[in-house]
């Protein structure tokens, strides 16, 4: 049988921070951050996949199933041959896959999830306020128009969140992702360190 990751899944909306800690943890060693969102934008625009992904993150849709699964694939593939991932040292810290029930199916063989962030936040507008600002800073088109920001958090809601209820309560941990930066890191490395200190850190290490 293949090779199941050990994984920690950081879920939550547009805006709640996923990547913010995700790229926290991944400076950590023993820490391997993969968003499926940088692994899209990394993607050479004029190319047929480039022009793929374009044509629905440009309206706040989600790229299929399968394209995305193949695509992460072949992707963690590349991580792991050019030596930046090493599974049997380092826990994966996977940003923004799944996100639909149908991609957390197709993932699960290849998958050892060993807990689950749940990045939430009361306070919506606030997170939008968040894209908006991030929008500006990175120049992401896609949350620049309001529009694109309330079709993301509408795709969210409809699709992405009920992938939460196919992991078992326990492993599930929520975190208010209003937080400093800080903060919330505190609260994820509570969770994570100790799943990362019993999975791939050789004993006596
Ligand atoms: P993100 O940076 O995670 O907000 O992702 C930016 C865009 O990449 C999304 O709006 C989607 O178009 C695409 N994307 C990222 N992850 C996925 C995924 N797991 N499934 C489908 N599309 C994705």
């Amino acid at each position: 049988m293949a090779v199941r990751y050990k994984t920690v899944l950081l879920f939550g909306a547009p805006g709640a921070g996923k990547g913010t800690q995700g790229e926290l943890l991944g400076n950590i060693p023993g820490f391997y951050h993969l968003s499926t969102g940088d692994m899209f934008r990394a993607l050479d625009r004029e190319s047929e996949l480039g022009r793929t992904f374009v044509s629905y993150s440009e309206k706040g849709e989600l790229v299929p199933d399968e394209l995305t699964i193949k695509l992460w694939q072949q992707y963690t593939n590349e991580q792991i041959e050019s030596g930046k991932f090493d599974p049997d040292t380092q826990l994966l810290v996977l940003d923004g896959l799944p996100r639909t029930t149908d991609q957390a199916k197709l993932i699960d063989p290849l998958l050892d999830v060993l807990g689950v962030i749940h990045l939430f936040a009361m306070n919506k507008e606030a997170m939008v306020a968040r894209l908006r600002q991030r929008a500006l800073q990175q120049k992401r088109t896609d949350d620049a128009k309001e529009e694109v920001i309330r079709t993301r958090l509408e795709i969210y809601e409809r699709d992405t969140r009920p992938v939460l209820d196919m992991y078992d309560a326990s492993m599930v941990h929520e975190i208010d992702a209003m937080g400093t930066m800080a903060m919330v890191l505190m609260h994820v490395l509570d969770v994570v360190a100790p799943i990362h200190a019993n999975s791939v850190v050789p004993a006596g290490v």
